[in-house]
């Protein structure tokens, strides 16, 4: 998958070259390109922002820098993703769809108080957010989402059953883990897990995911009917 993302701060996807996903970006798994949106403006001072139309607190991220740097990187197999808190919230389902239906994503980050309606209107697919709370800009968010779709990329992590029994598969939480030692400061290790019949280990796993899901989020026990 190719992501193409369009920020005024380029230097905070520094955080995308570490680990899962720094392997995956040197193993051609994945292609992050970031685009500093300020190059494409055609202001003498370079300037991407100015007052809101009607008043009010903040800046807006004008047209022309927006439109001209999706542009740039867009090709009929684009989809363009605006991160913002007014969009559908991110889920689990949602993200393994577009993991697994598109080629190429452009995310756009706003800043400030956001962007020009037009641009939303005239170049975006669809607009995502990552939660009901509001942050400083759409990195983070971006970030957020780059990093929650490239692990249903196949390969990118190092075993492919990895995301097919976690947290939100089969709208269930996970169940608890336990690695050595089998005892730490007087806490054993649930004896089960350590008998190695593996049968008893997968019911015991799916009993304790459905209670921790029953506890702490019914509301995916619902999605399942
Ligand atoms: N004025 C906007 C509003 O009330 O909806 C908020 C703008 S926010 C301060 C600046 C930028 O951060 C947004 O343009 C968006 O790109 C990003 N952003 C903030 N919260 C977000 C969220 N929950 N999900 C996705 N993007 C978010």
């Amino acid at each position: 998958m190719k992501i193409d993302i369009l920020t005024l701060f380029p230097e905070m996807f520094d955080a995308l070259n570490h680990s899962i996903l720094a392997r995956a970006q040197k193993n051609n798994l994945i292609s992050i390109k970031v685009t500093n949106i300020r190059d494409y403006s055609k202001d003498n001072n370079k300037r991407c922002d100015d007052y809101s139309y009607g008043g009010g607190a903040g800046m807006i991220m004008t047209p022309q820098p927006l439109y001209d740097a999706i542009n740039a990187v867009k090709t009929k197999d684009s989809y363009v993703v605006y991160l913002s808190p007014k969009g559908e919230l991110l889920k689990q389902n949602k993200v393994e769809f577009m993991a697994k239906n598109y080629n190429h994503l452009i995310l756009l980050c706003g800043h400030y108080e956001g962007i020009d309606q037009r641009i939303i209107d005239m170049c975006v697919d669809e607009e995502i957010s990552i939660g009901d709370y509001v942050l400083t800009g759409g990195e983070i968010p971006a970030m957020v989402l780059v990093d929650s779709i490239a692990r249903y990329i196949p390969s990118v992590l190092g075993n492919n059953e990895t995301t097919s029994e976690e947290s939100f598969s089969n709208n269930l939480l996970e169940y608890p883990q336990y690695t050595r030692p089998s005892v730490f400061m007087d806490k054993s290790v649930p004896e089960v897990l350590l008998n190695g019949n593996h049968q008893e280990i997968a019911k015991w796993r799916k009993e304790q995911s459905l209670k921790i899901t029953q506890e702490r989020r019914p509301d995916l026990l619902k999605d399942n009917n």
